[in-house]
């Protein structure tokens, strides 16, 4: 009899990419759904990215890059990181994969041996938890607090670091709560860290553009911890590239050695046209991608209002990055609407698809047990419809 690896039975599914499967399958049958699930610009990527992966068609760009990616490229990731974050790396610090998906989990699996802790405070992003999982070790959840905007503080920090700790993982601007964490609370956390060296923090900075008010700041311009941290990041949402699976890391060169063995054996490399597409993208100035980030700051004061209108939502933080909402929804929790007994957050994504024909994400999904993720990255006009049908479908 055949079975699945233990590994394996111990992960669960992607909670954001199976809510958008059914999503995507009921609108396949006719249905007319809006989509506030997954995190996907609705925007094109821009003209000047699109030209430079037909010219890389052109010029023939159909081959194996070298694993880590073109060098070309990772000569404009360490000016971008310069330019962008005040970070130095060189090329031999960079590797470029196939989404920040699998930089997580090259750099996962390079650390974390069996029964290793890996701190993540909750809410986190869905698959930090499940991907430790798969490299069989032990997530340690820190839930943070909505007064201080979910972010972990450096006392928090402290008490979860044990002797077994190895790495530490984050996002800021952060998925789903929107939180961004500044200056002053990352020196705080980057002390804490720099007593342990030997933990790695791995910094998600995948919304770094999408970031409303504060200025975004990467943990590693600390010096006292450039050497522990892997700087993660990507094209998919600054530049409304999801599918082009581009996503980098820069790090400390035994790490980005032991990514590229994993690479080598797992995908060989990125593809070839997505990078030519990537040395375009940041290349250009942030200022190319403003347009879309002013729109994401409008839909997120449209969103705040609709949800403010809504009787039982409950907004305990005013997002400043990323493109999501985390209301507290505790309020609708074993009530009754249209004859359905909502019992968790669970149910109420299920029934907001089935009765409003709207997709969220449950709070489950990101260790939360009465949020619900919403994301904002579609046009108002339909962000107005799906607030109208949610409104109806929960009305007490
Ligand atoms: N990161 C996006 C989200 O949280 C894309 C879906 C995924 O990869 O989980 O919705």
């Amino acid at each position: 009899m055949y079975q699945i690896s233990k590994r394996l039975q111990n992960m669960r599914y992607s909670q954001t990419l199976a809510m958008t499967a059914r999503a995507r399958y009921l609108k396949s049958l006719g249905n007319d759904i809006i989509s506030l699930s997954v995190g996907e610009p609705d925007f094109l990527p821009p003209d000047f990215i699109l030209n430079a992966s037909k010219k890389a068609i052109d010029d023939g760009h159909h081959y194996y890059t070298p694993v880590a990616g073109y060098s070309k490229l990772r000569e404009v990731i360490c000016n971008k990181f310069k330019r962008d974050n005040n970070i130095s790396y060189s090329p031999s610090q960079i590797i470029v994969s196939t989404g920040v998906k699998q930089s997580i989990i090259n750099v996962l699996l390079a650390i974390l041996n069996s029964q290793d802790e890996i701190i993540i405070p909750a809410p986190y992003w869905v698959s930090y938890c499940e991907m430790a999982k798969l490299c069989e070790a032990n997530p340690i959840i820190v839930y943070t607090k909505v007064e201080n905007n979910y972010k972990i503080t450096p006392e928090e920090l402290e008490n979860a670091i044990t002797t077994r700790t190895k790495a530490f993982i984050f996002s800021t601007p952060c998925n789903p709560t929107g939180s961004v964490y500044s200056r002053n609370e990352l020196k705080l956390l980057s002390k804490v860290f720099s007593k342990h060296p030997n933990i790695i923090i791995i910094s998600d900075e995948i919304y770094e553009h999408i970031c409303y008010n504060n200025e975004h700041i990467s943990i590693a311009t600390f010096p006292s911890v450039y050497e522990q941290t892997v700087t993660l990041n990507g094209l998919s949402k600054s530049f409304a590239m999801t599918g082009w699976r581009i996503g980098y890391i820069g790090a400390t060169e035994w790490l980005t050695q032991a990514c590229e063995k994993i690479q080598g054996q797992t995908t060989s490399c990125a593809n070839s046209i997505a990078q030519c597409a990537a040395i375009a993208a940041l290349e250009s100035s942030p200022k190319s991608i403003e347009y879309m980030i002013s729109a994401f700051k409008k839909r997120l004061d449209l969103v705040v209002d609709l949800l403010n209108d809504i009787p039982g939502f409950i907004l305990l933080n005013k997002p400043q990055g990323a493109f999501y909402v985390f209301p507290n929804v505790s309020n609708f929790l074993g009530k009754k609407f249209n004859g359905k007994k909502i019992k968790n957050t669970d149910d109420l994504a299920i029934y907001l698809l089935e009765t409003a024909n709207v997709s969220t994400v449950s709070g489950t999904a990101f260790g939360y047990n009465n949020s619900l993720r919403i994301s904002y990255a579609i046009s108002e006009d339909k962000l107005e419809n799906a607030f109208k049908r949610i409104k109806n479908a929960l009305k007490f």
